[in-house]
């Protein structure tokens, strides 16, 4: 399976990071080798002095499909979960200064924290999702699903032009503004609706 990652998918962010707002779905991708271990805690690799967490809603593909025409977009997933896109943005910083790829910065082994569930995409209003992350107790990242730029079945025909999607792929769909920091000691918790979706420990 493969990871798709979706940048700049919330103005907020996008401005925050003072990156222009994109006037399509902007993506790269993590290979399968980045998904964290369930209850595994993430350990801050050596290469880097800043790594950010990134919450963001996790599209699971269940179909196979390329070209998907977006009025059947939303045929091709059933689930949604929430994960962290960890990246390395001194390195991010580097790569883009020197427009090189970004994977040094994004698709490193534990990048990828994905929730243990996933909810029924019947069971929830997909236009108005909310999620958020609590770093120590305290709320840094709130998210609605209403606040992309561009919605899931846009994403899936966007990204489907280019590249076969396959059943068990997944989708992140962007973060919300306040991406910050890890440090050693930290503990992150995700919140999809009112639901814990995943705690991970900082090493
Ligand atoms: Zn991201």
């Amino acid at each position: 399976m493969k990871i798709i990652c979706i940048g700049r998918n919330y103005i907020d962010h996008a401005k925050e990071l003072n990156n222009p707002v994109p006037s399509e779905p902007l993506f790269f991708l993590k290979p399968d080798s980045a998904i964290l271990p369930k209850r595994n805690p993430f350990y801050i690799p050596n290469f880097t002095n800043i790594v950010h967490y990134e919450v963001e809603l996790i599209i699971k593909i269940c179909k196979l499909g390329k070209n998907i025409n977006e009025n059947f977009a939303n045929t091709y997933y059933n689930e949604i979960g929430l994960g962290i896109d960890f990246t390395a943005r001194d390195l991010q910083d580097k790569c883009k200064e020197k427009g090189h790829p970004w994977e040094i910065a994004k698709a490193f082994d534990q990048s990828a924290v994905v929730s243990a569930n996933f909810i029924d995409k019947k069971n929830l209003n997909l236009n108005n999702i909310n999620f958020s992350l609590k770093k120590n107790g305290e709320i840094v990242q709130q998210g609605n699903s209403s606040n992309m730029l561009f919605n899931f079945d846009e994403i899936i025909a966007h990204v489907s032009k280019f590249m076969t999607l396959k059943i068990g792929d997944l989708i992140f769909t962007g973060t919300p503004a306040g991406v910050g920091k890890v440090n050693i000691g930290d503990e992150l918790i995700g919140y999809l609706e009112d639901e814990q979706a995943f705690k991970t420990k900082i090493k």
